[in-house]
């Protein structure tokens, strides 16, 4: 159950946050939080109990002249163990490409963080029904040429008409995606389908948890709004590990 705090919480807060946080000892459910970047440095001084943490994003070069970037070396240096990966905002307000995040992909592995890469479609895209489409070619222009996969990725399924709106896709429309998902990584890599986890994303809460998080078909969720405040995280993190146990 990863945690996107975006550009949200300041040091006091964040630390108020997971520790808060830092008792929960859920049985079959890993937690991650990605603060923003400047807290990376504080996230391995703080009780995170058995929680664990990654960035929001990382450049695809490990070191060098690219003024306001971070690399997975330092991400990793600082005990980050993950990464999100083309979350939508990245994608639409600051133009990233399924082929650019191909290389973060590598940059990622290459210094020992999973990435999580984020699909998804807009609103115009569904309406028109090129939603499969879309998410195909997200998948494909990303991992098409790191083929054969043998090193840990994670995706997340968020429709982007449902982040930060409060609006969540109904059950049937993500299972329906994560089914379509797995499939296309299947015949991408045999079996690669079926070992990979696939998060869910877009305005889960305490009260909409239960019914997607049962699901066989979704693993896990990427929460924004809700990760900022301790009791509905904390609430979202025991219903999904009692899904995971039941
Ligand atoms: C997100 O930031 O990835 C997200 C899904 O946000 P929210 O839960 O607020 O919709």
């Amino acid at each position: 159950m990863a945690g996107n705090w975006k550009m949200n919480l300041l040091p006091n807060s964040a630390q108020t946050l997971v520790e808060a946080l830092s008792n929960e000892k859920p049985q079959h459910t890993q937690v991650l939080y990605f603060p923003s970047a400047p807290l990376l440095g504080c996230m391995a001084q703080w009780n995170l109990g058995k929680a664990q943490f990654g960035s929001q994003n990382i450049y695809s070069q490990s070191s060098g002249a690219f003024t306001g970037e971070i690399s997975a070396e330092l991400v990793h240096a600082l005990g980050g163990q993950f990464t999100l990966l083309g979350h939508s905002e990245r994608r639409t307000l600051f133009g990233e490409t399924s082929a650019q995040l191909q290389d973060k992909i590598v940059a990622a592995w290459k210094h020992q963080l999973t990435p999580i890469l984020c699909i998804g479609e807009t609103l115009e895209e569904r309406e028109s029904a090129r939603h499969f489409e879309v998410i195909q070619h997200q998948l494909l222009d990303s991992l098409n040429e790191l083929l054969p996969i043998t090193s840990p990725l994670i995706l997340a399924y968020e429709p982007v008409w449902a982040i930060g709106t409060g609006k969540t896709a109904s059950v049937d429309q993500a299972v329906e995606v994560h089914q379509f998902i797995r499939r296309v990584l299947n015949e991408l890599q045999s079996g690669l389908g079926d070992s990979t986890s696939i998060l869910y994303g877009g305005s889960v809460n305490a009260g909409n948890a239960g019914e997607l998080f049962s699901q066989s078909d979704i693993d896990g969720g990427l929460v924004g709004g809700a990760s900022l405040k301790s009791e509905d995280f904390r609430s979202i993190i025991h219903i999904q590990d009692q899904c995971l146990h039941g």
